[in-house]
């Protein structure tokens, strides 16, 4: 048996534990240490500590304070890591705590979170995921059974003080350029909730003020949200600081390209079995900025897709220049507006689309003025025929069935 390395308990605050934190600082002391060789688990809180429950409500998703999350377990020091090493990461398992098996999926309301299709939903919106060993089903979106690709949305190194001061420097100037948008453009330091695992005191309160947020993906890898990370995986994380300071968390049993429902995939409290290595000087010999993996020799086999194309005019006709951000979420509005014809809600549809195996591509970038982006939807993982015919649409809900909505508070 693998040594559990880091426990939670998922019936107490992830405050409480001291080899728990939300931001991204050198100076957060180790957790623990393993040496290179070395395989070991550790148990994760979902991102949110707890804060979203299994039950029929979606006030926690409209009323959670973004600023305590993302609750990440380490960070694990590496004997002999340095400053232009890289950390090999194999993720040999994961999976959910025994005592949790279920996750939620929900969309943010617009004034606090928002998300990639926010004008569209502007509220609040939950549903609940069952695990059932390796499928999953909820009991909000009915029609849909599939099985979980699961992986880390966020996991990376500590970034030494120089870097930590670039990301701060950069995001506070991006802010400074509409810094009253809603929602905002990104997520400056909040000391107020931050949780520096060790750290107590005045240094404690210093290195709050200055921690990055766990929110974007960044140099280090970070919450990237990358399904193909999954369980099987090899990473090759870049190292900034001697020790390297791995940190894990915000799992999720399986989630669709781009995570487009941001509150998040099918999110989940459990635990990683990994084992690491290290290539001496190995950013340089590679030319490594930003992480790279190799995929898991396994994977769920959903191989018949209906495939939706989306370009770069917006919902309201306006011409974008090879804009993919604008393709990618016309190639998804057109997914929803097909899986209505099945009697899904617009909601139950974009769930679908930010939990299952769906694939996003870049089809291209190069045809003035219009990107093409594809939204590819598996087939298989329906109960029922969702492809076009002749006949027309069977519908093949009734409604019945809906997703927990919030209105805004006044
Ligand atoms: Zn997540």
């Amino acid at each position: 048996m693998p040594e559990t390395l880091i426990k939670v308990d998922l019936s107490s605050s992830p405050t409480a534990n001291e080899n728990i934190h939300n931001r991204w600082h050198p100076d957060i002391p180790m957790a623990c240490w393993v040496k290179p060789g070395d395989d070991f688990v550790l148990e994760t809180f979902d991102w949110t500590g707890g804060f979203i429950k299994n039950n029929d409500s979606a006030d926690d998703v409209r009323d959670i304070d973004l600023t305590t999350v993302h609750y990440l377990s380490g960070p694990v020091g590496v004997k002999g890591a340095e400053p232009g090493d890289l950390l090999v990461v194999d993720l040999l398992d994961i999976g959910a705590k025994p005592d949790s098996l279920w996750g939620f999926n929900g969309f943010f309301s617009k004034k606090n979170g928002g998300g990639f299709l926010t004008d569209h939903f502007p509220q609040a919106q939950k549903s609940i995921w069952d695990i059932e060993g390796m499928f999953t089903r909820s009991r909000h979106v009915p029609g849909v059974k599939f099985a979980g690709l699961i992986h880390p949305g966020l996991i990376g190194c500590l970034p030494d003080h120089k870097m930590l001061e670039m990301w701060n420097k950069r995001e506070l100037e991006f802010i400074a350029t509409d810094p009253n948008r809603v929602p905002p453009l990104a997520a400056p330091p909040s000391g107020g909730t931050a949780h520096m695992g060790k750290m107590t005191g005045d240094a404690k309160m210093k290195a709050a003020a200055e921690g990055a947020r766990t929110v974007p993906p960044r140099e280090h890898g970070g919450n990237c949200d990358i399904k193909d990370l999954s369980r099987g995986s090899k990473i090759f994380f870049p190292v900034y600081v001697d020790g390297a300071g791995l940190s894990v968390g915000d799992l999720h049993f399986s989630q669709g390209d781009g995570e487009i429902t941001f509150c998040g995939a099918i999110e989940m409290a459990g635990w990683v079995h990994m084992k690491v290595s290290l290539i001496k000087g190995g950013m340089a010999l590679y030319g490594i900025k930003n992480p790279i993996f190799k995929p898991s020799p396994i994977t769920p086999t959903y191989n018949d897709y209906l495939i939706f194309e989306g370009i770069s005019v917006d919902e309201w006709g306006k011409q974008h220049y090879l804009d993919v951000h604008v393709a990618y979420r016309q190639a998804c509005l057109n997914a929803i507006e097909y899986m209505k014809k099945f009697g899904y809600s617009a909601a139950q549809a974009h769930s679908i689309l930010g939990v299952a195996p769906v694939q996003g591509h870049i089809s291209g970038v190069v045809d003035i003025p219009n990107a093409c982006a594809t939204l590819w939807l598996p087939t298989q993982i329906f109960g029922f025929d969702i492809n076009p015919s002749a006949a027309g649409p069977k519908k093949y809900l009734d409604g019945s069935i809906s997703m927990p909505l919030s209105p805004d508070l006044a």
